[in-house]
């Protein structure tokens, strides 16, 4: 069986240089977040805010928490001192409680903002339509305790290949419109996460700059 140590280790060599690998270590216990720590990997997803506050002061200092679930408002505070990414950020509501609780506690607060493009109504994130409104007319001006970074998506989970590289495309060109219309001149405007553990090579291909992988690297979560 392979460990998580070759896990990660197979997965790096094939990434490109500049993609960075964010292991998904949701239900899994922090021996194993351990192990993957110990070999080399600094970048960890949760998506539940209660598992990443319990989780983040039981292991080293050195790792890069990053948010990848839905967020509500009322639990912003809490994550506000372990988190050092939210990826998931879809709404402008959850936008300004994150700079408020961000100045609150006097630091700065990388974001991405999620973008729907599955086919799955179930999934969160802004309508393309939506969040180019929001950023014509100034909605996300003024925040000044969080960084923009780029966009956050998920495919639609099928089989159909084609399906799935079309919407990382359409990541990748709403992203690039994003940034010419509104974020040219900021370097910080720079990241594109999408691609899981069934998907990531093809988003890759259309422009990833991280990947979130969870079962690849741990194997099958026990849900309880
Ligand atoms: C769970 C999860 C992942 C990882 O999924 P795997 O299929 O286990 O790689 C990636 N992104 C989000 C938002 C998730 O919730």
């Amino acid at each position: 069986m392979n460990t998580i140590a070759d896990n990660i280790k197979a997965i790096e060599n094939q990434l490109s240089q500049g993609v960075r690998l964010v292991a998904v270590s949701k239900f899994h216990p922090v021996e194993m977040v351990r192990q993957a720590y110990d070999a080399g990997q600094r970048i960890f997803g949760e998506n539940h805010v209660q598992e990443l506050v319990a989780k983040a002061p039981q292991l080293p200092d050195d790792i890069q928490w990053h948010m990848i679930g839905h967020l509500q408002t009322n639990k912003v505070r809490m994550l506000m001192p372990h988190v050092d990414m939210i990826q998931s950020v879809d709404s402008i509501k959850l936008l300004r409680t994150i700079e408020k609780e961000a100045a609150r506690i006097d630091r700065t607060v990388d974001v991405l903002l999620q973008l729907h493009v599955a086919r799955e109504e179930t999934k969160t994130g802004f309508a393309t339509g939506e969040l180019l409104s929001a950023l014509s007319v100034g909605e996300l001006d003024n925040i000044p305790h969080v960084r923009v970074r780029g966009l956050m998506a998920m495919a639609t989970n099928t089989d159909d290949q084609q399906q799935i590289e079309r919407e990382f495309q359409l990541v990748n060109d709403t992203f690039r419109l994003i940034k010419d219309e509104f974020y040219a001149g900021h370097d910080e405007f720079d990241q594109i996460s999408m691609g899981m553990s069934d998907d990531w090579p093809l988003a890759v291909k259309h422009g990833a700059t991280l990947v979130r992988v969870g079962s690849a690297i741990f194997g099958p979560r026990q849900y309880k």
